[in-house]
């Protein structure tokens, strides 16, 4: 098979909106065509999944296919922004028909969701490795960004933070869970929800914003370092996102919430004389929704022990160039 009728069997004609008439031109000529609306501002993002270190090498291609775009639409969730369009550059070792019928399922299942366009890519034979960009649209001047916390907002995020972390400790054989909460971790890592419509709510309400990739702690440390501030976190709200079930004991729950990558939830601040109105108009449909701490004057992130004693934290999360 050569690489156009690749391109042609799995990638051109698996999804369109037919209420969206922004794509002029889509996949086969040299570049596409896009019309964004009048009043909108483009977001881009782009991430690389690479085998063996954003996934195990056993990692099923529908979960490859899923969370390589799960993970850039979380991105475009993070500015609270809609996303519209995305190419894709695959590198494949051979082109296998299952492995490309089951990767190319679960990206569509996910696109299809949340109405996003593949509109273009490449395709190339080399080791596996998957780029996805996703372009997005913001109305005018409302985007959120990381550098806008401010002294005196609440520190909310959403979803199960740690449980991806206990996912990827179970695949690689580190610890055991039970039958039951395994499925569950495992599901949270292959399959992370994409937080946009979360994010798309909150554009009224949060002061900044960042979707958590490396770890609460790391990603946390990104706001407070670009608002000039400092956060202080409670570890008994943290302690609690981890299940008494999974028999995990409280400081190693902790340390999956704080410092295990991952998760794919949004991180955001709200200023606090908006709390309230946010919480009761927090849609039931959407994510889980938890108030974990507090933003003050100072640097760096702190977590607060049941005891009332304060300690600093060390920016722990994943980094690919650090030991
Ligand atoms: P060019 O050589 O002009 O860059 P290519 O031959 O690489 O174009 O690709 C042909 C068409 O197929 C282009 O429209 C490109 O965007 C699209 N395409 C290539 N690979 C993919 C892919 N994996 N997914 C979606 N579209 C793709
Ligand atoms: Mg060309």
């Amino acid at each position: 098979m050569d690489e156009f009728s690749l391109i042609k069997q799995y990638f051109a004609v698996k999804n369109s909106n037919p209420t969206d008439d922004s794509v002029k031109l889509g996949i086969g000529d040299d570049s596409a065509i896009i019309k964004p609306g009048s009043g909108e501002e483009l977001l881009f993002t782009t991430d690389t999944l690479i085998n063996a270190v954003h996934f195990p090498g056993q990692t099923a291609a529908r979960a490859i296919g899923y969370k390589s775009l799960a993970v850039n639409l979380s991105d475009i969730a993070a500015m609270a922004g809609t996303a519209r369009w995305f190419t894709l550059a695959l590198s494949l070792p051979e082109p296998d028909h299952n492995w490309l019928k089951e990767f190319a399922d679960g990206l569509f299942e996910l696109a299809n969701m949340f109405d996003v366009q593949l509109v273009g890519g490449d395709t190339t034979r080399g080791p596996l490795s998957i780029t996805i960009s996703v372009i997005g649209t913001v109305t005018e001047n409302m985007g959120i960004r990381r550098s806008t916390a401010k002294v005196g907002d609440r520190v909310f995020i959403t979803g199960e933070p740690g449980l991806a972390k206990l996912g990827l400790s179970t695949v690689k054989n580190e610890i055991e869970l039970p039958e039951k909460e395994k499925k569950r971790c495992v599901e949270k890592l292959n399959y992370p929800q994409p937080r946009l419509k979360e994010g798309a709510f909150l554009r009224d309400y949060a002061s900044s914003m960042i979707d958590v990739s490396d770890g609460l702690s790391a990603d946390l440390a990104h706001i407070v370092e670009a608002s000039d501030c400092s956060a202080v976190l409670l570890s008994q709200v943290l302690a609690e996102f981890i299940p008494e079930s999974l028999g995990i004991d409280e400081k190693n729950a902790l340390d999956a919430v704080l410092y295990g990558g991952d998760d794919y939830e949004l991180l955001f601040t709200v200023p606090a004389d908006k709390c309230e109105e946010m919480k009761r108009a927090w849609p039931a449909s959407l994510s889980n929704l938890s108030c974990i701490g507090a933003i003050t004057a100072g640097e760096g992130v702190y977590l607060q022990e049941r005891t009332g004693e304060s300690r600093k934290l060390t920016a722990a999360g994943y980094n690919h160039f650090h030991g």
